[in-house]
C-alpha cells in the first residue's frame, strides 16, 4: 500500500499534478495549504480567498458571518467573555492593468512591496472578465544589451506583460481591461519529499491557515472568549481592511497571525531578521509599525514553554502588519504579530515549512484556550503594580 501510494506520489510529482499529489501522499491541512497559496488575491481583489474562508468558516462559527465595508471576514465563536481578534490577510502581493498599448502589451500598476527585479522574466495571471488570462513579463536577451546595463536592475515602469496579443482589441477580446487584477503564477509543490511547501502569496495565505486550523479547534475546545477569528483586506497596501475590521469587532487582545521572513539562506546578515525556517513559530518583538505588548510577549512565551513548544523572536526593521491596526485602533488594545517563517517573501516563489505551520496552530490554540476574563484583564492593565 505504501509503495503504490509512493508511486502515485512520484507520478504526480513528475506530471506536476500537485493536486493528485495532495490527495494521494498528503493530507487535509496540505490540500487546504494548496488551495490557499493557488486562490488569487491581490489587495483589493480577494474574492477567490474570501470564498475559500467563509466556506471553512461557516460551520464552525457560532453567528453568521459578517463583513466589513472593504470586504474583511468577521467570523465569531462565543458570545460572552473577552473579545479577542485572531487576524490574518486574505491578500497578495501583486499588480493592476494599468494601460493596454496599441500592440497589444499591457502595462502594470504594482500593487504591495515589489523589488524591480522581482519583476521581470515571470509568469502572471490576470483576472479577466472571461477568466484567467495568461502573461509573462520578459526579459531583455544579454545579446542586445549594452555592457553597461547587463547587471543594472529594469526599472518597473519598462516592464509589459504580453499577453500574445498583437493589437488592443485583441487584448479586450480576451476580457482583460484596465483595473483588472494580476498575480504571479507560482503553482504550489511539496519540495521534493522533504515538508517544505513551495508556493506563492503564503504571505498570508499561511496566517489564513493558521487562523482556519485554530478556529476549527477551538470548535471543539471549551474556552472562556469571544473569538473573532478575521480574514482581512489589503494589508499589503497599508493595513486598509484591518483598520475597517478593528472598528468593527472592538477587540480587546489582538493576534496577528504573519509569514516571517527567515534569514537562514548564505550570505551573513544577522541584523536583518533572526527567524529559520524549520525552528518553529515566531514572534515579533518589533517592526516599523508595531512594538509588541511586553505582557502579551511574556504571555505567548509562557505558553510555547509550558506546551514545550519551539518560539523564535523577530526583529525587523522594515515591515507593516495588521497587528498595528488593532493595537492603535478605537480605544487600543494588547497585540502580538505571531509568525510562521517564510523564506523568500514578496516574490513569486516561498517556502514554508509544515513543522512550523503545525506548531503555530498548537501554540495559538493554548493561547486561545488559557485567556479568560482574569488573563485578559492582567494583559491589559497598566496600572503600576503597588511594591
Ligand atoms: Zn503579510
Amino acid at each position: 500500500m505504501r509503495g503504490l501510494v509512493e508511486g502515485i506520489v512520484l507520478l504526480a510529482v513528475l506530471s506536476g499534478n500537485v493536486s493528485a499529489m495532495a490527495q494521494a501522499g498528503g493530507d487535509r491541512t496540505m490540500a487546504l495549504l494548496e488551495r490557499l497559496s493557488n486562490a488569487p488575491g491581490p489587495s483589493g481583489a480577494e474574492e477567490a480567498v474570501r470564498a475559500i474562508m467563509v466556506r471553512e468558516m461557516t460551520p464552525l462559527a457560532t453567528a453568521a458571518i459578517r463583513y466589513d465595508g472593504t470586504g474583511s471576514v468577521v467570523a465569531q465563536q462565543g458570545t460572552s467573555g473577552p473579545r479577542i481578534m485572531i487576524d490574518a490577510h486574505m491578500d497578495e502581493l501583486g499588480g493592476m492593468v494599468r494601460r493596454v498599448t496599441p500592440t497589444g502589451f499591457l502595462s502594470m500598476q504594482m500593487l504591495g512591496g515589489w523589488l524591480d527585479q522581482a519583476l521581470v522574466d515571470q509568469r502572471w495571471i490576470i483576472i479577466g472578465s472571461k477568466g484567467p488570462v495568461r502573461a509573462v513579463t520578459g526579459i531583455r536577451d544579454i545579446h542586445v544589451l549594452p555592457a553597461a546595463e547587463r547587471n543594472t536592475v529594469f526599472p518597473r515602469d519598462g516592464i509589459y506583460l504580453d499577453v500574445g496579443a498583437k493589437t488592443a482589441d485583441e487584448v479586450k477580446a480576451m476580457g482583460v481591461e484596465p483595473g483588472d487584477p494580476v498575480v504571479p503564477d507560482a503553482p504550489f509543490a511539496v519540495m521534493n519529499g522533504t515538508d517544505n511547501y513551495l508556493g506563492k502569496a503564503w504571505d498570508d495565505r499561511i496566517g489564513c491557515a493558521v487562523l482556519l486550523e485554530a478556529m476549527r479547534q477551538t470548535a471543539k475546545l471549551p474556552h472562556a472568549n469571544q473569538l473573532f477569528y478575521v480574514a482581512t483586506t489589503q494589508e499589503e497596501v497599508g493595513l486598509r481592511g484591518a483598520r475597517a475590521a478593528t472598528a468593527m469587532v472592538r477587540p480587546e487582545i489582538g493576534v496577528a497571525l504573519e509569514g516571517g521572513i527567515t534569514g537562514d539562506v548564505p550570505g551573513d546578515r544577522p541584523e536583518e531578521t533572526q527567524v529559520k525556517l524549520g525552528a518553529g513559530p515566531g514572534m515579533f518583538l518589533y517592526d516599523s509599525s508595531t512594538i509588541a505588548n511586553r505582557k502579551m510577549v511574556a504571555f505567548v512565551r509562557r505558553t510555547a514553554a509550558d506546551k514545550g513548544l519551539p518560539l523564535q523572536s523577530d526583529l525587523v526593521q522594515g515591515y507593516g502588519d495588521d497587528s498595528a491596526e488593532m493595537q492603535t485602533g478605537g480605544t487600543g488594545a494588547p497585540t502580538v504579530n505571531l509568525v510562521v517563517p517564510v523564506r523568500y517573501t514578496h516574490s513569486h516563489n516561498g517556502i514554508v515549512n509544515r513543522k512550523d505551520f503545525d506548531e503555530m496552530v498548537e501554540l495559538l490554540v493554548a493561547m486561545l484556550v488559557r485567556m479568560d476574563a482574569r488573563t485578559v484583564e492582567e494583559l491589559r492593565s497598566f496600572a503600576p503594580s503597588t511594591p
